[in-house]
């Protein structure tokens, strides 16, 4: 391994979490939504393995649709992210269905090939993307005349939540309502709505009524549930970030420790180097706060976490220069899990496995 830390992906606990997330919607279609470098996991092997199993794979921009296009993907697939200017023609040419916000959009698909299949999105009260209100009016007339002239083949009608992760929340029933509204007016202006879906992660471990045709499975196909109170059966984190100590040494009560000195030692105690940072996407906020796994148990992050390395407290555990480090990974040997991580950033567990990046290296474990 030249790189100083490695993500090592496992593979078959991907597959195990993609079989065990069908049984929570067995009767609709999967997604495995592989964007962002298929959270910070790595597109390519990921969207391969996934392959195997799903129906659909989603990604936000026409650049990952691309990419995985040029690597050999053939399969159904869903972009949903673009702006004026995108490569509609590319994306149409190499059957990527596009989706829709808009009139214009709309008109840019259409006009970006021969008949071109195409999604429609609404907006049902997430106030992100999609038509809402008296622009979905407008978008499913522009469908219509569109679709009617042979211009577009309308395959798919689909919206996104706001609060899945909190399934009590009142806003899910609310967009639930707003959304079969919706299908119900494409369908009541001549156009077969096709696929409808509307679930990502927590709604489809959490709403069975919000399943429909096709359910969007991100965070939990990585073995992540989407919110502490919101877990999944059966699934298992699938990457572990490791390493080894690079310097260890014994120092007394009262050294501190690192940038701008934010800790000192109440007693003796051994400290531990581990050479990665925020070039990694190791959260800095997560300075004198998260964990580690070292020797079966935890060591505490101790001080500010740099661009390169951070320092932990291995108190009087025997360490020598070379031993591992987990990061995180799944739990099963004492580590933190990305959850453990969040919680000692201050955010959540799809930022502390989406920004990872920089100089690792990458390690799959079952690719076929
Ligand atoms: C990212 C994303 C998903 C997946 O969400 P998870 O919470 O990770 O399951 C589904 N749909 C859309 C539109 C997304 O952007």
């Amino acid at each position: 391994m030249s790189a100083n830390a490695e993500l090592v992906v496992d593979l078959d606990r991907y597959r195990a979490n993609l079989a065990a997330l069908r049984g929570y919607a067995p009767d609709a279609l999967q997604m495995a939504v592989v964007k962002a470098n298929a959270y910070g996991h790595g597109m390519l092997p990921m969207a391969r393995a996934a392959r195997e199993s799903v129906d659909w794979l989603g990604v936000a921009t026409p650049a990952e649709a691309l990419e995985l296009r040029a690597a050999g993907d053939r399969g159904p697939l869903l972009c949903w992210l673009t702006v004026p200017g995108a490569p509609f023609a590319e994306l149409v040419a190499a059957d990527v269905e596009v989706t829709a916000s808009g009139v214009d959009q709309l008109e840019a698909i259409a006009a970006a090939g021969d008949r071109p299949r195409v999604q429609l999105k609404v907006d049902t009260g997430l106030s992100r993307n999609g038509a809402f209100g008296p622009q979905w009016d407008d978008l499913v007339a522009a469908a219509a005349r569109l679709q009617a002239a042979g211009s577009v083949e309308v395959t798919g009608v689909w919206s996104h939540f706001a609060s899945a992760d909190e399934p009590d929340h009142p806003a899910n029933d609310q967009q639930e309502a707003v959304f079969r509204a919706a299908v119900d007016q494409l369908a009541a202006a001549g156009v077969e709505p096709g696929l409808r879906h509307l679930a990502n992660s927590a709604a489809g471990l959490t709403r069975p009524s919000s399943h429909f045709d096709l359910v969007r499975w991100g965070i939990a196909t990585y073995g992540i549930d989407p919110d502490p109170a919101v877990r999944a059966a059966g699934i298992t984190p699938v990457l572990t970030a490791r390493t080894f100590l690079a310097n260890v040494k014994r120092v007394p009560a009262g050294a501190s420790v690192s940038y701008g000195w934010r800790w000192t030692a109440d007693h003796e105690t051994t400290l531990g180097l581990v050479p990665v940072g925020y070039g990694e996407g190791i959260h800095r906020t997560a300075s004198n706060r998260a964990e580690v796994g070292f020797a079966g148990s935890r060591a505490p992050v101790r001080g500010t976490i740099c661009m390169d390395q951070l320092v932990v407290d291995l108190g009087d555990r025997p360490a020598r220069i070379g031993d591992p480090v987990t990061l995180f990974g799944s739990g099963d040997d004492g580590e933190p899990t990305a959850q453990d991580w969040a919680d000692a950033a201050g955010t959540i567990a799809y930022e502390i496995v989406t920004r990872l990046a920089g100089r690792w290296s990458r390690t799959y474990r079952g690719e076929r």
